[in-house]
Order: C-alpha cells, then structure tokens, then sequence
C-alpha cells in the first residue's frame, strides 16, 4: 500500500502530516511512502531527510499514486480535483464547521477521514488524538505571546531597582489548550485563574497551582463526550457581564474556548474591554473569521483599543511551532493508520466505534452520523 504525504496549501500551514521519525514506523509495517517535494519545508524537514528515512520524493502529481493521502488540514480545490474512487484522504478536515467540503469530497469516490472526529474518550484513540495535541501547543505558545505583548513581568521580581508585582492571568475555558495555558503561565511565575462552563475542571485547575472562578449566574453547561454545550441567550448576557468583572481585575486574558461544530462562544465583550487597564493583553486563541471569544479580534491580527488593551488574535498556533506540530501530528495521524490497515490494506470496519467515527465519506457518500444531522447554527 502506497501512503503519500503532499504539502500543505492552507493560510499560513508550515507543518506537515508525517516527519522521518514517523515513516520509518510505516516503513516497518510495510507501507511504501511518498513525499511531495518540499512538504517538510515549513517544518524544517527536508527531502534529504525523508529519503534517509526511507521514503520516495515525488511531484503533486504522482502523489495521486497513492492509496491513502496523508495532510494535516483539508484539502484545496486542486487536491480535492486529484482524488478519486478507492483512494483515502487523512486530515484535520473539520467538516462539522464547513459540511459543504464532505459533499464535495463524497462526490470525488474517495474515503475521507478526520483526525478532529476521532472519538476521544476511547483510550485506544488517545495515541491519534491530534486535536489534544496541537492544542497543547496552541495553549502553550498563546502564554508565551501574551508575556511578550505585555510590557511588564509575568513573575514576582525583587530587584535593586524595584520590585515587580506577579502579574494576574485569566484563563477563560479550560479544555487541553487551557490547562497547558495555567501550567506555562505558572511556570513563568504569573498568579493564575480561571473559568470554565464544565466546573468539573475545578480540581485539574487547582492541580495546576489556578484558582479556579465560579459564576454566580451561570449554572454548569456540560454537554456529551466531555464537551460544553453551547449557551442559551440569556446564559450568554449573564456569562458575559459577570465574567466582565474578573476579566478587569486580570493583566492578561487567554480564552481558549470551544463549541463542537459551533463557533466559539463569545466571552470578552466591547465593554469588558473597556473596562481594563491599558497595558493589558487579550489573546483569543478561538479567532476565526466566524468570530472569536474576544468582541473584535481577528485571526493574524494585534489590535490595540483606545483604552490601550492589545487584542491578539490568534491564527493557526501549532503551526508557529512547526517542528514540535508536525512530530506530534505525525504520531498521531500514523496510530490512526496502522489501526485501520490490516495486512497491509486501509480495512474500515464501520462497526467499530472509532472507524465509524473518523469516516466522512466513503463510496460516493456522506456516511458520517454528524453530517446528517441540520448543520450548525449561529452561536
Ligand atoms: P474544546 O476545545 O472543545 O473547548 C475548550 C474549553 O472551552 C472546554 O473546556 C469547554 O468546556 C470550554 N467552554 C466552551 N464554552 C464555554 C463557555 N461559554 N464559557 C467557558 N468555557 C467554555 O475542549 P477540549 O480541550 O477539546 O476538551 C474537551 C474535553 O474533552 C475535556 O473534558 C477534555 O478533558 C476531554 N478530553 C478527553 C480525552 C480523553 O478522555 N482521553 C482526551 C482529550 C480531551
């Protein structure tokens, strides 16, 4: 069985879905790997180091040779255009959010499987769990963008020329990004709290050294599968205007919080903006050109209001970290691999939880339970 790797297209995407490590592992199972020229660039991964692995260098041409096609986000048009009938595509195709792209994929023949359904409760899935892993990166990197954007110390300094006070980060949503977020803001020494809909994060914050908030007028809003649900209207005004008051008392705010197949629930409105102190930094890991978690911010762009509050607007973080990104990635696109292949063929037993609920498309059609559902509304 052929496996292929082809270069990332989409905005600002410097990882790659496999590195060497990775197809030395398929290589032992007794895959054949292909690798577009330059796929690894990005993350500096050259051909070279490919080809020692044991894989072969090919044009995006020849990588519609392969049977299964390995990527880290959806394919461009282009791709789509190459894919055909008894080929698999492997990705972080986020379908919930776009399910005009699985009608597009089922009409091209091909299999399509995303990483971002992998159901994560399984443990036998934690090994392909790529949503927790790039969003350990994304926690972690947004820590160290906002201690760079503030003009002061993260950690208590006791110096000849001053002390300087710790500074007050708020963590809004607590999910894998979250809590790798707490811990790197304790590490550089900053007091840290933090919110979440699901109290039952309580004691994994505590752990971490945060102090955790609770709100008075919104009660707990866990749905399934250890995901929040999303917020009725008058939740959402109450959430806002109570965590408007903490959000004020903090330096620095970091929201990571999430929906499934939602956009990200708004939790930093215009007026708490306004109410912080300038200097402060707000930096919304949920931008997207949905919206975000923070009123105005946009994905790739720092914003600073009258009231000089910068807004950093996060854009595809795991990529700025490309090389750890894609190492992680890697494993896990490759667990999911070698799970589905059997005696070397890509074998989908659609009675097994965790086959059934990666596959989107297969045999010309949208097979995933998800997608037959009416698609996501507006939050
Ligand atoms: P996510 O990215 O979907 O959301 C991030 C956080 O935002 C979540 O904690 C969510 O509760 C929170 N959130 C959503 N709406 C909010 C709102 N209005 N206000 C405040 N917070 C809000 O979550 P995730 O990081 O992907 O993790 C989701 C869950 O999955 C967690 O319980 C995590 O522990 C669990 N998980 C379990 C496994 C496993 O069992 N092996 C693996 C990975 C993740």
């Amino acid at each position: 069985m052929k496996v292929a790797v082809v270069k990332e297209t989409g905005p600002a995407e410097r990882r790659v879905a496999l590195v060497p490590e990775a197809v030395v592992k398929l290589r032992a199972a007794g895959l054949e790997v292909l690798i577009e020229t330059g796929a690894g660039d990005g993350a500096y991964f050259s051909d070279e180091s490919f080809s020692e692995a044991g894989a072969s260098i090919v044009t995006a041409d020849q990588v519609s040779a392969a049977d299964v096609i390995l990527m880290v986000g959806r394919p461009d048009a282009e791709q789509i255009g190459r894919l055909r009938s008894g080929q698999a595509v492997f990705g972080l195709l986020t379908p919930l959010t776009s399910p005009e792209l699985a009608g597009q994929l089922a009409a091209t023949g091909a299999t399509a499987v995303s990483l971002d359904l992998i159901p994560r409760t399984l443990s036998r899935a934690q090994p392909m769990d790529a949503l927790s892993s790039q969003a350990n990166i994304a926690g972690y990197k947004a820590v160290l963008i906002a201690a760079a954007a503030f003009g002061r110390f993260f950690p208590l300094l006791i110096t000849a020329a001053g002390t300087a006070r710790p500074a007050k980060v708020l963590i809004l949503g607590t999910g894998v990004a979250g809590l790798q977020a707490i811990g790197t803001a304790r590490r550089l020494g900053a007091v840290v709290s933090a919110y979440d809909v699901r109290p039952e994060t309580k004691t994994e914050v505590s752990s971490l050294g945060g102090t955790f908030i609770e709100l008075t007028s919104v009660g707990p809003a866990a749905g399934s599968g250890g995901y929040a649900r999303a917020l009725t209207d008058s939740e959402r005004a109450a959430q806002q205007a109570e965590l408007a008051g903490h959000i004020a008392r903090h330096d620095v705010v970091i929201t990571t919080a999430q929906v499934p197949g939602r956009r990200p629930p708004l939790l930093v409105t215009g007026d708490a903006l306004k109410a912080m102190a300038a200097g402060s930094v707000v930096v919304d890991i949920g931008a997207s050109a949905l919206g975000g978690n923070v009123e105005g911010s946009v994905p790739g762009e720092t914003i600073i209001t009258e009231n000089g509050v910068t807004i950093i607007g996060a854009q595809n973080l795991p990529s700025t970290m490309a090389a750890a990104a894609s190492a992680m990635y890697a494993r896990n696109i490759s667990s999911l691999l070698l799970y589905l292949v059997k005696d070397g063929v890509l074998t989908l037993d659609m009675e097994d939880e965790l086959a059934a609920g990666v596959v989107v498309t297969r045999n010309g059609s949208v097979v995933h339970p998800a997608l037959a559902e009416p698609p996501a509304a507006a939050d």
